[in-house]
This record gives structure tokens, C-alpha cells and sequence, in this order.
């Protein structure tokens, strides 16, 4: 099986990274790609490897649609830059970034209220805040947030626990949506059982593959996003697939997120036009990994960690 560690520069920092890097894995159904963050544990990596292998070995499931509508992402950047951000992104949908510890809810108002203005009436607007508020927070900011978009269209993972998501929803109109909730529960049906969400958001490698995700989807029973965990174009295409294959889709995903990176591993870069990303039956073929090689501690680093994952995922 070949291997191509991978380093590609991020345009910004983002969850307190500024290079993405992984391994793409080969095999008779195409390319995979293994990037689990590096500070999870090897056992959180397990599912990440089990998608990788997916895409690989036994491909995808037949999608229902050609082409999916995805929103732009504006980080913490001032009022004006998201506006540019978000104009010149052609897409009807932005998510925000806020409650970020550089930013203030004054400042995350200013940032949405600039969003709105670029989007016009007719685009929606969703904030993600990562965790980071207690319910009370939550529930004040969410009402000014609401206020400064001129209606949200949901509030992604407002505070951490699925107890506290619950919480919340049953104070404020505005959907709440599941993310870290979905990805890094030992049990992601517990959100709907809980009525702690409005709507799910699925990434596939966390949750071990597109045909695992597609269970979740069933089981939770909730609307899904799918968003990607800024993959190269390898990995971004199994989220595209997903996205593709789910039985209903109803409203933009996260999968526009080729433009963080400042490189990829292949020419054909799955860059939304006008808003929309092409279905792909498989992968694209890496063929410039070449320009994005990691050479020296970084693939070694890498290839150790793929054999420990290996290891505990197929146990001898
Ligand atoms: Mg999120």
C-alpha cells in the first residue's frame, strides 16, 4: 500500500494550528486520507482510520444527488474583511465563528451584522460557537446574535454538554445544532433522545466513514449538515460523498473548506463554484502530493501513529 505523509500550510490559524498534515492511503477503491488532529489519543483515531480505509478499500456508497450547496466559513477577522470574505465567496450561506477569547460579543455583533449585509435578505446565517458559553451566556448571546443577523439560521454547539445543549434550546427560537456533541460522544444518539438539538452535524472521519455516518444520520433522526474537518481535497471528498448519498439535505454544508488551506495534494481541488461542490464517486488522485511531501520526524511521526492505530483497530 503506498503512503504520502502530507504538511500543507493553513492560510489562518485554526484551532490553534497553522499546518494540516496527514497520510493518504491507497488501495483498490482509490484514496483515503488519515488526519486525525494531533492531539487526540490513539484510540480517537481508531474511526479516522476506518474511513480512511473506506475510501480506499471499498469506496462509497451510490449518492441521490449531483451537487451540494455549501456555506462559507468567516473567522475571527473584523467586520469589513467579512464582508469581503463573504462576498466573494458566491455562496448564500456563511457560518460565523464567535464567542472566540480574541473576540468580544460586541465584536462577534458587528461581524454578523457585516455578514448579513454582504449575504442580503435572502442568505442565511449560522454562528458556531464551539462550546464556549455557560447557558446563561448562551442565551443572552444567542438573542443578541438573532438580533444582529436579523434571524439565525442555527446556533452550532453553544456550550459543551448535551445536558446544557438541552437547556438551552428549551429558552431560545433559534435551532441549536450538534457538533462536538455528535463527533466525540461514545453515544451521538443521545443529542436526540436528549432534545438537546434541531439539527446534527456529521463529519466522516470522526465518525468512522460515510456508511457510518449514513447510520447516524438514520438513527438520530435530526436534519444533517455534513462538515469537513479541513481535509485536503482526499478527505474532503468522502464528506462531499456523504453529503451526496444522505436521503434528505436541507441546508448547506461545510464542505467549502479547500480555500483554508494554501496548498493540496492533487490539481483537481474540490473548490465550490457558485456555492455548490460536484458529487465525486471517488477521490481525486494526488498526483502533486509531491509538492506537499513532509519528509524527516514529521513522516515518521506520522507512520508510527498509522501503525499504532493499525494496531488497535485490528487487533493480532
Ligand atoms: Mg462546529
Amino acid at each position: 500500500m503506498d503512503h504520502h505523509v502530507y504538511a500543507i500550510p493553513l492560510r489562518n490559524r485554526f484551532r490553534g494550528i497553522t499546518v494540516r498534515e496527514g497520510v493518504l492511503l491507497h488501495g483498490p477503491a482509490g484514496w483515503g486520507e488519515f488526519c486525525p488532529f494531533r492531539d487526540y489519543d490513539v484510540a480517537e483515531c481508531v474511526p479516522w482510520l476506518a474511513a480512511a480505509v473506506e475510501a480506499s478499500r471499498d469506496g462509497w456508497p451510490a449518492p441521490v444527488r449531483d451537487s451540494v450547496e455549501v456555506n462559507t466559513t468567516v473567522p475571527v477577522v473584523s467586520p469589513e474583511r467579512a464582508h469581503e470574505l463573504v462576498a466573494e465567496s458566491g455562496c448564500r450561506t456563511a457560518k460565523v465563528k464567535v464567542a472566540d477569547p480574541r473576540s468580544s460579543l460586541v465584536d462577534d455583533c458587528a461581524r454578523v451584522e457585516a455578514v448579513r449585509d454582504a449575504l442580503g435578505p435572502h442568505g442565511a446565517i449560522r454562528v458556531d460557537a464551539n462550546a464556549a458559553w455557560d447557558v446563561d451566556t448562551a442565551v443572552a448571546a444567542i438573542a443578541e446574535l438573532d438580533r444582529a443577523a436579523s434571524g439565525l439560521e442555527y446556533v452550532e454547539q453553544p456550550c459543551e454538554s448535551v445536558d446544557e445543549l438541552a437547556r438551552v434550546r428549551r429558552k431560545v427560537d433559534v435551532r441549536i445544532a450538534a457538533d462536538e456533541s455528535i463527533r466525540r460522544a461514545e453515544d451521538p444518539l443521545r443529542v436526540a433522545v436528549a432534545g438537546a438539538a434541531d439539527v446534527a452535524v456529521l463529519k466522516v472521519a470522526p465518525l468512522g466513514g460515510v456508511r457510518r455516518a449514513l447510520e447516524v444520520a438514520e438513527a438520530c433522526g435530526l436534519p444533517c449538515v455534513v462538515s469537513s474537518a479541513v481535509e485536503s481535497s482526499v478527505g474532503l471528498a468522502a464528506g462531499v460523498a456523504l453529503a451526496g448519498a444522505l436521503p434528505s439535505l436541507d441546508f448547506a454544508c461545510g464542505l467549502g473548506t479547500r480555500s483554508l488551506l494554501g496548498g493540496d495534494v492533487t490539481g483537481n481541488s474540490l473548490c465550490p463554484v457558485d456555492g455548490f461542490l460536484p458529487v465525486p464517486r471517488r477521490a481525486p488522485e494526488p498526483e502533486r502530493a509531491a509538492d506537499v511531501t513532509a519528509d524527516g520526524p514529521t513522516r515518521a511521526w506520522w507512520l508510527d501513529r498509522l501503525a499504532r492505530v493499525r494496531a488497535l483497530a485490528t487487533p493480532a
